[in-house]
């Protein structure tokens, strides 16, 4: 009686260490994730967030494949990644697809989860598919090829329903993601990586917004004149010179008066491309006022500016400017005046903030100056800064 009472105490007592001990694992991996949540959480740019999910989760939950795929229509996310300094063509595991039926075949055929959405109805909610790697379906979603890849975990990534990308993890191991795994802790992680996704982009466009004149595209003034800054304290540390010009439209209160100000509003976004298409991509270029824009070119010495701001004088006097009046397209031409100041290599290092107020005067100064002499014309300051 006693050794079967031992024995069964020792069979208990073994169930009891194997709940224990995986409930401790449990509690580990739970530790974990939480840890991966709050570092997503915490990340601000979209750039960091991307590395973030793309490399940490690799080797913190040791997988051996690991991409993301975004659904990107209008390359957007695309463009802020570019501008945040991210090299698309280095992470080759971030995907990006314009047509979303390719992640629907993954998905039992849906794009949308939930109950309805605009007003269709849908069926269940769409979740995180487990099991065996199948080439001929998934080697899309893993740019990279990972020649023994066993098992994968696909997760979906939606925001208000909408499918916006997909998740997707990979293992040599064949028992590592199998349809009959528990998905909980996966569903959460694809909610997270999705949220962070929608929260870093909107805060992207949001700061785009804030800082873009909304009826030509081009850099507003807030912009500008933090930029202004940024590139004098540049050329202070570089010893390099420093352009800038202010452009201002010639009568443009008499197109207004005769065209009417939507015709108006046309030839200034027309100005801004015919700029635009004259300076480099380091040149900043804003709106800075009503008709007036304002640019910054770094590294730009008196001669070169002369000639740039002379080519975007002519580029705009030669041009045959288009405006819809009443249903009938008018030409019509157009003059802009420009003023021009320099920092040259040699200036002495003081505070930003004046030499900044400065150059801009003088620019607006040489403006003035070339109203004066009867418009569509450049004057270049000759006072040494
Ligand atoms: P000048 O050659 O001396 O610069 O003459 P101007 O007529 O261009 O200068 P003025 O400062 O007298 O007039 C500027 C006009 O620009 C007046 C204003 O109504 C117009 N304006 C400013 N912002 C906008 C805008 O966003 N849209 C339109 N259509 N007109 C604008
Ligand atoms: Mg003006
Ligand atoms: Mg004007």
């Amino acid at each position: 009686m006693n050794e079967i009472l031992t024995e069964e105490h020792q069979k208990l007592k073994q169930q009891l260490d194997t709940v224990l001990s995986q409930a401790r694992e449990n509690e580990l991996k739970m530790q974990r994730f939480q840890a991966q949540e709050l570092r997503l959480i915490g990340t601000r740019s979209l750039a960091a967030l991307v590395q973030n999910i793309l490399y940490n989760y690799r080797s913190a939950f040791a997988l051996d494949a690991v991409s993301l795929v975004l659904y990107d229509p209008q390359y957007e996310i695309q463009r802020i990644l570019e501008e945040e300094g991210t090299r698309l063509d280095e992470l080759s595991n971030l995907i990006f697809i314009t047509d979303r039926r390719l992640m629907s075949d993954i998905y039992n055929g849906q794009l949308y989860g939930g109950e309805s959405f605009g007003g269709e109805s849908y069926g269940g909610p769409i979740s995180p598919q487990l099991g065996v790697f199948n080439p001929s379906q998934h080697s899309a979603l893993f740019a990279e090829s990972i020649p023994r890849l066993r098992s994968v975990a696909l997760l979906p990534l939606l925001r208000y329903g909408e499918l916006i990308g997909s998740f997707n993890l990979g293992s040599i191991n064949e028992q590592r993601f199998t349809p009959a795994s528990a998905t909980d802790f996966l569903e959460r992680l694809s909610t997270i990586v999705a949220i962070c996704i929608e929260n870093t982009t909107n805060h992207e466009r949001l700061k785009r917004v804030g800082l873009t004149d909304g009826l030509t595209g081009v850099n507003n003034r807030r912009f500008f004149d933090q930029r202004v800054g940024e590139e004098v304290a540049r050329a202070l540390r570089t010893h390099e010179p420093l352009a800038c010009a202010i452009m201002d439209i010639d009568h443009f209160k008499q197109i207004n008066d005769l065209h009417g100000h939507q015709a108006g509003d046309q030839i200034l976004r027309q100005i801004a491309a015919l700029i635009s298409e004259q300076l480099r991509n380091s040149d900043v270029l804003a709106r800075y006022g009503g008709e007036e824009f304002a640019a910054v070119l770094p590294g730009t010495n008196a001669r070169s500016a002369f000639e740039i701001a002379e080519r975007i004088r002519e580029a705009i006097a030669c041009y045959q400017f288009t405006v819809t009046e009443y249903n009938h397209t008018l030409p019509l031409s157009v003059t802009i005046s420009i003023g021009i100041a320099i920092m040259g290599e040699n200036t002495i290092p003081t505070e930003v903030e004046p030499l900044m107020t400065s150059l801009i005067k003088q620019a607006d100064t040489a403006l003035y100056d070339a109203k004066n002499s009867g418009r569509n014309c450049v004057v270049l300051t000759d006072e040494p800064h």
